[in-house]
């Protein structure tokens, strides 16, 4: 049984992370998309709220767990006896920092490997922070992430 781990923020979760999620579900027998707890920042949106939104959007994947964790990804993986983690790729600029995150990744545990996506070209160019930045200045975020979360951020405002 081949299980993956998507982690990241999530914060929110647009429709770049789904398309990815939803590749990586077609591949793997179990994906648990993960949101990681980061001590130093406080984020936008509590992390039990990432996860309920997460969960709102994910309701035609079975094979897609969610889960939020703290500490290293790797062990978080180990625990549940996953080998791979996945991460999105969008542009060059990715790119550096993917590297060296599945680099030090390994170098702690070579057993944890990490498997890069791209989204379809319509998604590529979506993140949470543009996301965030277009809800401050009362733009139109409904195309770039999924219902629960539009509906969930127009009645938060
Ligand atoms: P992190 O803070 O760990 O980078 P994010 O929630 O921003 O968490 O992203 C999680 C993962 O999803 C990262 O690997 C990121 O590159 C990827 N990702 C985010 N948006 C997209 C997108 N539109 N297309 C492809 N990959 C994406």
């Amino acid at each position: 049984m081949k299980i993956a781990i998507y982690p990241g923020s999530f914060d929110p979760v647009t429709k770049g992370h789904l398309d990815i999620l939803q590749n990586a579900a077609e591949i793997f027998d179990k994906v648990i998309i993960a949101v990681a707890h980061n001590g130093e920042k406080k984020g936008f949106l509590p992390v039990e709220k990432r996860v309920e939104l997460i969960k709102a959007s994910i309701k035609n994947l079975n094979n897609v767990e969610v889960d939020a964790f703290e500490g290293l990804t790797i062990d978080y993986a180990q625990k549940h006896r996953a080998e791979i983690l996945i991460r999105g790729l969008r542009a060059v600029s990715d790119f550096e920092y993917e590297m060296q995150l599945s680099q030090t990744n390994s170098a702690l545990c070579d057993k944890v490997k990490t498997v890069f996506l791209t989204t379809k070209p319509e998604y590529n160019f979506i993140s949470s922070s543009t996301i965030k930045e277009i809800l401050a200045n009362n733009g139109d975020i409904s195309k770039f992430v999924p219902d629960a979360v539009y509906e969930y951020l127009s009645r938060k405002k």
